[in-house]
């Protein structure tokens, strides 16, 4: 399923015309009400660019955070323009409204070489609903429709999937496109072998994409807390470490089915709970009644990493431990350096998850795997599946 790109349109159909572009602006704020983090404004630069320098007029929806369809101020976008226009270079607008008249009045009035960027779409209370008649009064700031919020692309919101309805051309920004190539690559016909590790937490979220993966991967290394589900599946005592009991069934289940796909952990990292007091490391069959496993051992990380140097395809998802902790962050670091080793002999490489993604941005190894991606339940979404609500909404790709 190809969708058409923004690149598709002519000069003819960007200059002096409206883009509405959902980006995902839903930036980390600081206790100083200042943007933490501007990984993700940066990321729709390309698309911005491409609209300034066909003389299309950007006018820009985002959400910032769950204001629950009210306005809470801590929540306004106003502080991302004066950020987005000096790493754009270009002046950015800002309204403090999004559906109403000005809304529309400032869109029209917007200068060529402007971007103009309205308020927190989930301050309407027809937003997470899809409320019918608020896609239609969205769809009245722009003249087409550019879809580069690939963080947001499987909620089935106004802003995501009303909106480009009742806007044609409705295409998919450079950043959704840069996405699906790098997603699409590992879904559909990845170099063999293809190695993937799952670690993290949601084990229940993670299911539907660890079976996807079970039919075309060659190896599935296991971590994290997730790992400790799967132990747990093999009867093996768990202390107190975070399990998901109601996974445990379904973890068994796949062990049942594919003895040898899965590589657990031989060796684990283990701490007092809460993750206080000192780390030693165990067999991992044998963790203590009174502690709980933290991350993977280095008899583990030697194993990842070596399973890791053979792949030509790489998919990682999840944290291999509690890396927000110091001592718990050596699997995590160990697999973000195997990805980068694995990467330089020619792999193709692909990071998804929220914080997986922070993990290989804070070691400084994100720019050394060939994509990490922006979107989080979005990248994991369309991994199990092939699509997504907000890509559904979008014109298909001319053949
Ligand atoms: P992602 O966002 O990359 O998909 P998840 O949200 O599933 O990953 O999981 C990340 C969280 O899992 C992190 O906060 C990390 O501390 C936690 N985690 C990983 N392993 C463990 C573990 N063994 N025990 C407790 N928490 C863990
Ligand atoms: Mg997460």
């Amino acid at each position: 399923m190809r969708k058409r790109s923004l690149r598709s349109l002519d000069a003819a159909g960007l200059a002096g015309r409206r883009a509405l572009v959902r980006v995902d602006y839903n930036v980390p704020m600081n206790d100083s009400g200042g943007i933490g983090d501007t990984t993700r404004l940066e990321g729709t630069l390309p698309t911005l660019r491409l609209l300034l320098d066909g003389r299309a007029r950007p006018v820009l929806l985002s959400h910032l955070g769950r204001p629950g369809g009210r306005v809470v101020p801590e929540n306004s976008l106003r502080p991302v323009a004066s950020v987005l226009a000096q790493l754009l270079g270009s002046p950015v607008r800002f309204v403090p409204c999004t559906d109403t008249p000005e809304a529309v009045e400032a869109s029209r009035s917007l200068p060529a070489g402007e971007v103009l960027l309205l308020e927190n779409t989930r301050f309407l209370p027809g937003e997470t609903s899809n409320e019918p008649g608020l896609g239609e009064r969205l769809a009245q700031l722009g003249d087409f429709y550019v879809n580069d919020a690939f963080g947001t692309t499987h909620r089935s919101h106004a802003s995501v999937v009303g909106v480009p309805t009742h806007l044609e051309p409705a295409v998919a920004g450079l950043l959704v496109e840069v996405e699906l190539d790098a997603l699409s690559r590992v879904r559909e016909a990845p170099a063999r072998p293809f190695i993937v590790a799952f670690g993290g937490a949601k084990i229940g979220d993670k299911i539907p994409l660890m079976e996807a993966f079970l039919t075309h991967s060659d190896r599935i290394l296991v971590g994290g807390a997730m790992a400790n589900t799967f132990l747990a599946a093999l009867g093996m005592p768990t202390g107190k470490s975070l399990v998901e009991s109601d996974a445990i069934e379904t973890a068994a289940d796949i062990l049942r089915r594919v003895p040898d796909l899965l590589l657990l952990p031989e060796d684990l990292v283990v701490g007092e709970p809460g993750a206080a007091g000192s780390a030693r490391v165990v067999p991992a069959d044998a963790i203590p009644a009174d502690l709980a496993a933290y991350d993977i051992g280095p008899a583990t990380r030697a194993r990842f990493s070596a399973v890791i140097s053979t792949a030509r395809t790489f998919f990682w998802n999840g944290p291999m431990g509690r890396f927000e902790t110091r001592g718990f962050d050596e699997g995590t670091r160990e697999v973000a350096r195997a990805a980068v080793i694995a990467t330089e002999s020619g792999a193709f490489t692909v990071i998804g998850g929220g914080d997986s993604a922070r993990a290989i941005r804070e070691a400084g190894l994100d720019l050394r795997v060939s994509h990490v991606s922006t979107g989080g339940g979005a990248a994991l979404e369309y991994l199990a599946h092939g699509t997504l609500p907000g890509l559904e909404a979008l014109d298909e790709d001319e053949p």
